[in-house]
Order: C-alpha cells, then sequence, then structure tokens
C-alpha cells in the first residue's frame, strides 16, 4: 500500500534491521526500542489492524504471533517471559496503520 511505511520496509524501499523474513512475514528491530528487546513482526500483505483482519487472514496472523514467540525464543526469553502485543486505533496508540506485533522483554515489564 502506497505511503505505509511498513509496506515500504517489507519491500525493502525503506531500511530496517530486520532479523528475520520469510514469504509471507518480516521482523525488524524497533526504530525507537522501549525495552531491551523490541522487535516488530508484520505480515508482508498490508492489513491495517487486528480489527480489519479477515477470516482469509487467520492462519497469517496465527504465523506473525508465531515467529514472534520463535524469535522471543531465540533471544532466550522464554523462560522469563516477555510480551506479544498488537495495537489497535488511537486510544491503544496506533501509530501505523499496518498490523504489527511487538515483542517486548529483557526487563521486568509494566503490568497492563
Ligand atoms: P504502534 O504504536 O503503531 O503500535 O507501533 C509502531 C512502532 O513502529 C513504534 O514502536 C515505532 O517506534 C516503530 N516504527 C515506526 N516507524 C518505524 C520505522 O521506520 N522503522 C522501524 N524499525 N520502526 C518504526
Ligand atoms: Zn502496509
Amino acid at each position: 500500500m502506497e505511503d505505509c511505511i511498513f509496506c515500504k520496509i517489507a519491500a525493502k524501499e525503506i531500511k530496517a534491521d530486520v532479523i528475520f523474513e520469510d514469504d509471507e512475514v518480516i521482523a525488524f528491530n524497533d526504530i525507537y526500542p522501549k525495552y531491551p528487546v523490541h522487535v516488530i513482526v508484520i505480515p508482508k500483505k498490508h492489513i491495517k489492524s487486528a480489527a480489519e483482519a479477515q477470516i482469509d487472514d487467520e492462519k497469517l496472523i496465527g504465523h506473525v504471533m508465531r515467529v514472534g514467540a520463535q524469535l522471543a525464543k531465540d533471544k532466550e526469553l522464554s523462560e522469563r517471559g516477555f510480551r506479544l502485543l498488537t495495537n489497535v486505533g488511537s486510544d491503544a496508540g496506533q501509530t501505523v496503520h499496518h498490523i504489527h506485533f511487538h515483542v517486548l522483554g529483557g526487563e521486568p515489564l509494566r503490568p497492563l
């Protein structure tokens, strides 16, 4: 999608610190990390948010989440824990309108 920063990262039109990629998803370090581990995982397909995902996207979204969990595991966060979350809309603070999951960890996270 035009003017979507995450589509541009997926298309390699904008540089990012990519840590994993396959045909469907790409994961990269957040440009402004809020925790010692702050990875963003996205589907390459442009979906605005979890609220806009369709039935046909279920498998893809599941894959994105599983990749996020695997990356946390690779960073040895499985034992101590981590957060895997997606913001939807303005009250949640969604600033990039291409569905993405944050993988957060490496220190105790503030309770929700
Ligand atoms: P949101 O608030 O929409 O859930 O999260 C968007 C996240 O994307 C923010 O944590 C922000 O720092 C990150 N971000 C925004 N633009 C870029 C970018 O161009 N590159 C990278 N690596 N991260 C970005
Ligand atoms: Zn997009």
